[in-house]
């Protein structure tokens, strides 16, 4: 297969992160016999430097002729004076918003070689921990009517929260989609039992799994979503739920894996383009020093290929090497433990690599 990928660097460890992760893509290509055409375009304070904004024309345009997006991270002290419509983050908002991007989805995956910086109890961690949050990204609390008003001397605030059928449909089919090509469980979170649009949530989800016959689903209000995520994760495969109630359970999965520096994300819209990237920021107290750990944003990249290109295969493949590496005792600063090997980023890509 060809496939043209667009390439945002970013700042601070981006560069470093990316080029590990390109390396690892070349290998898969290399093994699989595909191509991957690389477009670079620049996003971010390297952006504003060069071109005077964060996301230049041609790199939006980029991004929207290209099969998939790659992105390292983007920010830091550098920019931070810039006036608020200038900042490197403001690139990403509007490239999310461009690419029409309505899904975040955050895998929770503990490796068992990592399991001492899971917080969780022994006995909870090794039943395994292996899911995915599909959250809604832009509708809801956050995108509804924000008002504060004053009566009577006193202030009042208002926020609404709004979300239609399609809004709702269209999350919800990935959410399927992606629990098809994994262990076939989705559960829907909601607060079905108070809010409206908790219940019209819920009579969509379930009329979706109406057309994915080999999908279990499962509804659960998002108070005991939280608690069962802590007391035993390994019960969920694909958990599916609006905004503001992904925004706070996403995070609480990231944290019971373990290291910031271990875990992608992918956002998506319609179609199967998407922008994969570590969760993690572009960590300007390191970069430069060949010291990131690259594995958050090669996971990325086997997100991509599973989700955008539809090769399981290869990304199993990155997968595996990440195992493979990590069983050798191969550790980046971020996740050194006792009597492991440290690396630095590129010796940790050029191991990922010998192994795919
Ligand atoms: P951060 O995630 O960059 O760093 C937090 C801590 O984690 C730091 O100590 C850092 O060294 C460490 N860390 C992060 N990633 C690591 C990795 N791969 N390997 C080893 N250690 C790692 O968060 P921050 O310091 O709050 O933000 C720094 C900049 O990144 C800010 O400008 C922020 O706006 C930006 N940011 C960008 C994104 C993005 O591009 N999507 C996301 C979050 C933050």
């Amino acid at each position: 297969m060809d496939k043209t990928i667009a390439v945002i660097r970013g700042d601070g460890i981006g560069p470093e992160i990316v080029k590990e992760t390109v390396g690892v893509l070349d290998a898969v290509a290399e093994k699989f016999g595909h191509r991957f055409t690389y477009k670079e375009a620049p996003m971010g304070g390297n952006a504003i430097d060069a071109f005077g904004v964060p996301l230049p024309d041609a790199s939006l345009e980029t991004c929207l002729s290209s099969d998939s997006v790659l992105l390292g991270a983007v920010g830091g002290p550098r920019w931070d004076s810039q006036p608020p419509a200038n900042r490197p983050e403001k690139g990403l908002l509007k490239l999310r918003a461009a690419m029409g991007l309505y899904t975040n989805v955050r895998p929770a995956r503990m490796f068992s070689e990592l399991a001492s910086a899971c917080p969780l109890r022994a006995d909870i961690a090794n039943r395994g921990i292996d899911f995915v949050v599909v959250r809604e990204l832009i509708g809801g609390l956050y995108f509804g009517e924000h008002t504060t008003v004053e009566e009577n001397g006193e202030k009042k605030a208002r926020d609404i929260c709004e979300y239609s059928e399609t809004e709702i449909r269209r999350v919800a089919r990935v959410a399927f989609e992606m629990a098809r090509k994994r262990r076939k469980r989705v559960t829907s979170v909601d607060k079905s039992n108070v809010l409206d649009t908790s219940r019209l949530w819920r009579a969509v989800v379930t009329e979706v799994a109406g057309e994915y016959p080999d999908v279990e689903l499962l509804h659960m209000y998002v108070d005991n979503a939280s608690m069962q995520m802590v007391k035993d994760p390994s019960q969920f495969d694909v958990i599916v739920t609006e905004n503001l109630f992904g925004d706070i359970l996403s995070d609480e999965a990231s944290q019971i894996t373990g290291s910031i520096g271990m875990i992608p994300s992918s956002s998506m819209g319609d179609g199967t383009r998407g922008l994969y990237e570590p969760i993690h920021g572009s960590a300007p107290d390191i970069a430069g020093q060949n010291k990131a750990n690259p594995i958050g944003t090669i996971l990325a990249a086997a997100m991509m290929l599973r989700y955008s290109f539809n090769m399981a295969a290869e990304a199993a493949a990155i997968e595996n090497a990440v195992d493979q590496t990590l069983k050798a005792g191969f550790r980046c600063g971020d996740i050194m433990e006792q009597g492991c090997t440290l690396l630095g980023c590129t010796e940790m890509g050029a191991e990922i690599c010998g192994r795919i």
